[in-house]
């Protein structure tokens, strides 16, 4: 007799709603719409509005008739900012006004179909709390670097060691309490909110509050691949044994889709395309990149020392500078100087936002300047571009260590701004020390290009990934 093959899983995708996050996440939706799965995407009404606006989300997603955006407020005022010093209030709204709303569209019918697994941001603890308490499987999906996760784990055995408050001021003394990492984690690489010398800083309890649930989840994603983090990977899976790292997610779905350059279909802002065309007229490899991401604000001083620096260094650049990089205080439109405009035409190009995807597989591009978040990382990472790493909070911090100290992908610049450091590690990278930081980028760009190719460790962890998530959704007799 016939059997009728199963409805396609319903997956329920609810990223923490900060770009970074939506632009990873809505790659694993695709990939696992491309599986053939239901996916609801759930994001803030803020950051629909801004996807629907800024982005072709709409339009390349059509291809996919299994796909849905479907929002929920976030408890702000439209006109919060959602940067910088301010997220907090975030995270405190959506526990309070997100968190009973999801627990209604959850257990009411309010996504059509019923939903068969949820895919939640980890540090959105609520929604572990109501998936067990409603008895539907939860997949946590930190999008943040697992180098970080690891130090977050260890939060309890940093404060239990005395190594954090910290004594004294020396950032440079080595930190032992985070297993792996003893030979080269400083003080200074921890992450920002460690050095508030307070163990009760609202971060500090977020992230160790975090920590404590995501072993209840039902599995734990990550997006790296065992070749860049094995052995913390071992680390972290002492605490989450079912771990799926299926990293790096915009490389897996170049290859799964066999797309040379996927649209970045999720941009909060609009891209200016134009740098495409600026880009094509530079020499090979001779364009530094710089960008500091979505969230990070930098002040008046800081933009004018890395303005010099760039100059000075006589390399080509292409800038990125939001306008509200100078946060809610600023008007970075009217505060930088008309010298800055012009200075830059001989050979720069700013833009408010970028292709960045595209931008760092462009054969001009040689060298990244970011403030490390982890999506760019990867994302340099993965096209064999050399960083100089500028960290400003979170993960930042450690990222920028791996990539200078353990991975040699590139400079750590961090606690400093100063044009003429800015100026000599521009040189550093993109003339004298070019040959070797190229090869180790490129033997890691060839590595990472393998994970997410059909035999590597990541793809094979994304099947399975796919695979239990259709398990998850089959009647309790199979
Ligand atoms: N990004 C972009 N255009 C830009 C700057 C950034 O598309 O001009 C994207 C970038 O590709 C990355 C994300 O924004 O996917 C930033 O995430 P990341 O984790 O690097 O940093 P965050 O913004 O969360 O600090």
């Amino acid at each position: 007799m016939d059997h009728q093959a199963p409805p396609p899983p319903h997956v329920l995708i609810f990223p923490l709603p900060f770009q970074g996050p939506v632009n990873c996440m809505l790659k694993l939706a695709e990939l696992l719409s491309a599986a053939g799965l239901h996916v609801t995407f759930l994001v803030t009404h803020h950051i629909r509005h801004r996807l629907l606006r800024h982005s072709p989300i709409q339009t390349h997603f059509s291809r996919y008739p299994n796909f849905q955006l479907v929002s929920i407020s976030d408890g702000l005022p439209e006109d919060h900012p959602r940067l910088g010093d301010q997220c907090m209030e975030l995270f405190d709204a959506l526990e309070s006004v997100t968190k009973p709303l999801y627990r209604q569209m959850l257990t009411s019918g309010g996504t059509q179909k019923p939903v068969n697994c949820i895919i939640a941001d980890g540090i959105l603890g609520f929604a572990i709390d109501i998936a067990k308490e409603i008895g539907m499987p939860i997949i946590s999906f930190r999008t943040i670097s697992p180098c970080f996760i690891w130090v977050v784990f260890c939060l309890p055995k940093l404060i239990e060691s005395g190594e954090i408050p910290f004594r004294d001021n020396d950032l440079d003394s080595m930190i032992t309490s985070v297993p792996g990492m003893e030979n080269f984690l400083r003080k200074r690489d921890l992450p920002s909110f460690c050095r508030s010398g307070d163990v009760t800083d609202p971060f500090i309890r977020l992230f160790s509050t975090e920590s404590q649930l995501s072993p209840r989840a039902d599995g734990l994603i990550l997006n790296t691949f065992e070749d860049l983090e094995g052995p913390l990977l071992s680390h972290i899976r002492t605490l989450c044994p079912n771990l799926y790292a299926i990293g790096p997610l915009h490389g897996h779905l170049k290859s799964r889709l066999a797309v040379a350059s996927p649209p970045s279909s999720g941009s909060f802002r609009q891209e200016d395309r134009t740098c495409l065309a600026w880009l094509d007229q530079q020499p090979p490899k001779s364009v530094l990149y710089v960008s500091f991401g979505s969230l990070a604000t930098i002040t008046k001083d800081q933009l004018m020392e890395f303005w010099c620096g760039l100059v000075n260094s006589g390399k080509r650049f292409l800038w990125v500078i939001r306008s509200d990089c100078l946060g809610s205080g600023g008007d970075s439109e009217r505060q930088i100087p008309a010298e800055l405009q012009e200075g830059t035409k001989e050979r720069g190009y700013i833009v408010d936002w970028a292709p960045q995807v595209e931008v760092l597989a462009h054969s001009s591009v040689g060298g990244f300047l970011t403030h490390s978040g982890w999506n760019s990382t990867l994302e340099s990472l993965f096209e064999g571009v050399p960083m100089i790493c500028w960290p400003s909070f979170v993960d930042q911090q450690v990222n920028s260590r791996f990539v200078g100290e353990v991975w040699g992908l590139g400079l750590d610049m961090k606690d400093t701004c100063d044009r003429v450091i800015v100026e000599k590690m521009v040189r550093d990278l993109m003339e004298e020390r070019r040959d070797e930081f190229e090869r180790s980028a490129n033997r890691m760009a060839d590595l990472a290009r393998r994970s997410v190719t059909e035999g590597g460790l990541s793809f094979q962890d994304l099947d399975r990934l796919i695979q239990d998530i259709r398990s998850m959704s089959l009647p309790a007799s199979h």
